[in-house]
């Protein structure tokens, strides 16, 4: 046990080091400015599985890992739809999701955004044509502001597409279909 002990002590720890790609910092740091400068504080986003896979979560998740760290750049991740700016919805939306996904949605606060990411939040993928999912995806239930592709997206697709979102010039939607 001594042993072990020991040995734990003189390693090295095993997380990794932090991006040393420029580019990620840049799009966070881009992403507080302007999230401060048009909400005044930043940005916060609800997270909202729609039946995905979970593929699309693992990266959502990335971001706010040891790696990205992403909270020290202001993108935080609220556990209530009422505390969120964001609807980040994934999945095709099943027929089990369907009404959580708008209860989930008539809860956020106006103003908001609803982005959907990922193949099968835009309609298309492996489970479009599933008897278990609504045709069309997202969009077929509420309004989307912005769709960010990939099977799954990256995290630096992610974040560009909130980018993307709060330098565009028109405001939130906020229609439910
Ligand atoms: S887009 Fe790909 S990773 Fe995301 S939920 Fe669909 S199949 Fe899974």
């Amino acid at each position: 046990m001594r042993k072990l002990l020991f040995q734990g002590l003189a390693k090295p720890p095993l997380t990794e080091a932090g991006p040393t790609d420029g580019e990620i910092a840049a799009l966070a740091a881009e992403l507080d400015h302007l999230a401060r400068s048009r909400l005044g504080r930043s940005l916060a986003i609800r997270e909202v599985d729609a039946g995905s896979c979970n593929g699309c979560e693992l990266e959502i998740n990335a971001l706010g890992n040891a790696f990205y760290d992403l909270e020290r750049f202001g993108l935080r991740f609220v556990a209530s739809p009422r505390h969120a700016d964001v609807l980040l919805v994934t999945g095709p939306v099943t027929h089990n999701m369907r009404e959580a996904l708008l209860r989930t949605y008539d809860a956020t606060p106006n103003p908001k955004w609803v982005v959907a990411a990922g193949t099968c939040a835009l309609g298309e993928g492996v489970f479009a044509e599933s008897y278990a999912c609504q045709k069309g995806g997202v969009s077929a239930v509420i309004a989307v502001d912005l769709y960010i592709p990939g099977c799954p997206p990256t995290p630096t697709d992610l974040l560009k597409g909130l980018l993307a979102l709060i330098t565009k010039n028109t405001g939130p939607s906020g229609q439910v279909r």
